[in-house]
């Protein structure tokens, strides 16, 4: 029912300014975080203030993330990252923007991407800023958590996985090798600001859009809300592809309740 009307909608617009979410990578495997009604399925993920304030927070992230990080790094890419390619190199939008971490877009064949929130497979010294790539620290990690090797969990979102009944305070994680410092995923925390030339960068691609194609994302997150808001103070038209509510319902112009890699592959 709604499919032609989405087909239209992207017809009908030359430019479109694409903001992806975590719905748009579940058919991919990696699960969200929030429900139908836009609330949290789980306990929300760690804080940036925590993280950096606790060894302990820091030892439980770091061996959740390492006994993930496996399925992360196998999911690829599905229908709707690879309808969003297409339409970039058929030249309807200039970089799409996400808040996805997994780098799935890029994996699609999208050229440019504004990865609003980071990339999981980089990680950065917070002293020093050096990045190194997270395969080379899952290796660190490996080497020096050999016990740690083969614990099953249920996936979680970001590369996590939930781990029971489990002391965190044997996790042996390394510091930065250049200067000591902490060592936290490349990717924008709970309590973190995204870097105002990424922001920056991505308003700028809004303004030059004639239409807004949200895909999986509940916009519950100022991070993504901000662009929806923007865009309908401009008035420019809004559609979204999402199974549940989204904190901008009422701002769309067109609401598709599919999943996304169904509902774009159709185009
Ligand atoms: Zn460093």
């Amino acid at each position: 029912m709604q499919l032609p009307l989405l087909r239209d909608f992207i017809a009908r617009h030359r430019r479109l300014f694409v903001l992806t979410g975590a719905g748009c990578s579940t058919d991919s495997g990696i699960p969200d975080y929030r429900d139908a009604n836009g609330s949290w399925k789980r306990s929300p993920p760690v804080g940036f203030q925590a993280f950096m304030s606790s060894a302990a927070v820091r030892q439980r992230y770091w061996a959740r993330s390492f006994a993930g990080w496996h399925r992360f790094r196998r999911a690829g890419p599905n229908g709707a990252h690879q309808a969003l390619a297409r339409l970039e190199r058929q030249g309807r939008l200039g970089p799409l923007v996400t808040q996805n971490v997994d780098g799935l877009h890029q994996a699609a064949g999208s050229m440019q991407v504004i990865d609003l929130h980071g990339r999981l497979d980089r990680v950065r010294c917070m002293d020093c800023e050096s990045l190194v790539p997270r395969e080379e620290l899952q290796a660190e990690l490996l080497r020096r958590n050999s016990g740690w090797t083969g614990l099953q969990g249920q996936p979680a979102p970001d590369g996590d996985t939930d781990l029971e009944g489990l002391s965190f305070g044997e996790f042996d994680v390394p510091s930065c090798s250049r200067c000591g410092g902490v060592l936290k995923p490349d990717v924008v925390f709970f309590g973190e600001s995204v870097p105002r030339a990424r922001v920056a960068a991505a308003m700028q691609q809004l303004e030059h859009a004639d239409a807004v194609l949200v895909v999986g994302s509940s916009l519950m997150l100022y991070s993504g809300y901000r662009f929806v808001h923007a865009a309908a103070q401009a008035g420019k038209p809004i559609a979204a592809v999402n199974l549940g509510r989204t904190r901008a319902d009422e701002l769309l112009t067109l609401k598709v309740t599919e999943p996304c890699a169904q509902a774009l592959a159709a185009l």
